[in-house]
């Protein structure tokens, strides 16, 4: 029989809902929102243009999109928000100024050791951002994968999109996992540490001979005549490997088996005898991310270990990537915005032949490209968001928006490299290091040209 669960403590971000699911509470910060007067002009346009009569207290603020908005970031937009959405965005907001960014800059504490502290693991724990869309019954706060996008959003959009927290892979890719196919005892085990942020998860898929090609796999987990199982092989490129207390390892079970029947998965204590680490990765960009390899000797791991039925591994990593790749869509559509905004603001500021950046044509032009090309990518991922949220969002139209919304980042931060001049070639410059952060998203998480693949599928006709 497993313990009782801890008492679910009130975390900020529970405060706020709650206090946001008050009507008043909620009018009263809307008050001081920036976007109060757009809002209200198109609540008037949209009145002038009506011909029944409307009741004051009946009409919703419209809530602008980002095209209109004074900046994209502005918290009150986007019309698959409210307000209780908003007053959520604001704890996130202060989290990541408070616990985050001054932790995050070029050459600081972080991108130094090549890895984020326990305490802000802990204290994302106490604000109640890891496990937001996990039921409170183990820990998390209950809400909505929109909720849960709020904080992947404002992660990208804090100071120079901070690259450490790896908090979103922990809490909507592997969290989901056990939540989905795990027995009641391995969520009651594992779930409640995870969301108050003392459990930290990591998913191992890659390996050095199998990535794209997880058919490819050589990492192997046998089972013996005790029930235990043996693993063995090793793992590379491990988002939040090195910090990692509990690591979800997919091996072949039946290495004789074809295809996507050979593979499980299993929840790894890295404390096991023969589960060993490497150091953090020198890599080209996200250099306060603790990625790093996995080797397993011989480790034995316990019959409950096993995640799901054996031998349907390959299934449920099928099931589970959707969520994966609306994630790395969210979080590079946000980094563009920040980097475009960081950028719009440059050029209105930086003197060049006796005026602004933005007076010169070909910069203005630049901007109003860039600014377009978000906007209408902001608007298919959004509609991903709100599929989602309705559980209808398939596996090709996840892969389009991770597609569209990796190449855009990519664009805009080199574009805003480049309007940066030489400043945007420097580390310390919030771009250069948004440019090299972002690379990586149009390889992980699939590359794109495996997108390419799933999206073609359904182009064939029959
Ligand atoms: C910073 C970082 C973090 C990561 N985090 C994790 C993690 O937490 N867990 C995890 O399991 N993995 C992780 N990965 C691994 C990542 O998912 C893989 O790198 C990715 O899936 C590509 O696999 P690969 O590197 O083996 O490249 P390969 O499979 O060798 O492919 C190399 C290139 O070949 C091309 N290519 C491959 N297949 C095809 C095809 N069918 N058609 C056309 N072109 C193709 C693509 O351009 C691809 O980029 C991470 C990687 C990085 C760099």
């Amino acid at each position: 029989k497993q313990p009782p669960l801890p008492l679910r403590p009130s975390t900020p971000a529970l405060l706020m809902l709650r206090l946001a699911s008050s009507r008043s509470a909620a009018l009263g910060a809307a008050a001081t929102r920036t976007q109060q007067p757009m809002s209200i002009r198109l609540v008037r346009v949209a009145r002038a243009h009506s011909t029944q009569a409307v009741d004051e207290d009946e009409v919703a603020p419209v809530r602008p999109e980002i095209s209109q908005a004074a900046n994209m970031m502005d918290i009150g937009t986007r019309r698959i928000f409210n307000e209780e959405h908003d007053a959520f965005r604001e704890t996130c907001r202060k989290f990541y100024a408070e616990h985050i960014v001054p932790h995050s800059g070029a050459g600081g504490e972080w991108e130094t050791q090549q890895h984020i502290s326990r305490e802000a693991w802990l204290k994302a724990g106490e604000y109640g951002l890891l496990g937001i869309n996990c039921p409170e019954k183990y820990g998390g706060l209950g809400a909505s994968i929109l909720e849960a996008a709020i904080s992947w959003e404002e992660c990208m959009y804090a100071e120079g999109s901070p690259s450490g927290p790896g908090f979103a892979l922990h809490s909507d890719i592997c969290i989901p996992y056990i939540l989905h196919y795990g027995t009641e005892a391995q969520k009651e085990q594992w779930i409640p540490g995870m969301c108050d942020g003392s459990t930290i998860g990591a998913i191992a898929m890659t390996e050095p001979g199998a990535g794209s090609d997880l058919q490819g796999l050589r990492t192997t987990a046998i089972k013996q005549e005790d029930g235990t199982y043996v693993l063995n092989g090793s793992k590379t490129y491990i988002t939040n490997g090195w910090m990692s207390d509990l690591v979800i390892v997919v091996a072949k079970t039946n290495p004789e088996a074809k295809g996507s029947a050979a593979m499980s998965l299993f929840l790894v204590d890295p404390k096991l005898a023969g589960f060993s680490k490497g150091n953090p990765l020198k890599k080209a960009g996200l250099k306060a991310q603790d990625t790093c390899e996995l080797f397993f000797e011989d480790v034995v791991l316990p019959p409950d270990a096993l995640l799901g039925d054996e031998g349907r591994g390959f299934a449920y990593l099928m099931e589970e990537l959707p969520q994966e790749r609306l994630i790395i869509a969210v979080d590079t559509q946000a980094r563009a915005e920040n980097a475009f905004e960081t950028t719009r603001a440059w050029c209105n500021d930086r003197v060049a032949f006796g005026k602004p950046l933005i007076a010169k044509q070909t910069v203005a032009h630049k901007l109003a490209e860039m600014k377009t090309a978000i906007c209408i990518n902001r608007a298919f991922v959004d509609q991903c968001l709100m599929l989602h949220h309705e559980g209808r969002l398939d596996t090709a139209t996840a892969s389009m928006a991770k597609m569209s919304s990796t190449d855009l980042a990519w664009k805009i931060c080199d574009d805003a490299v480049q309007l940066h001049g030489g400043m945007g070639f420097m580390w310390e410059t919030s771009v250069a290091r948004q440019l090299a952060d972002t690379r990586v998203h149009r390889i992980y998480g699939g590359a794109n040209e495996i997108m390419k693949e799933l999206i073609a599928r359904t182009c064939k006709t029959a």
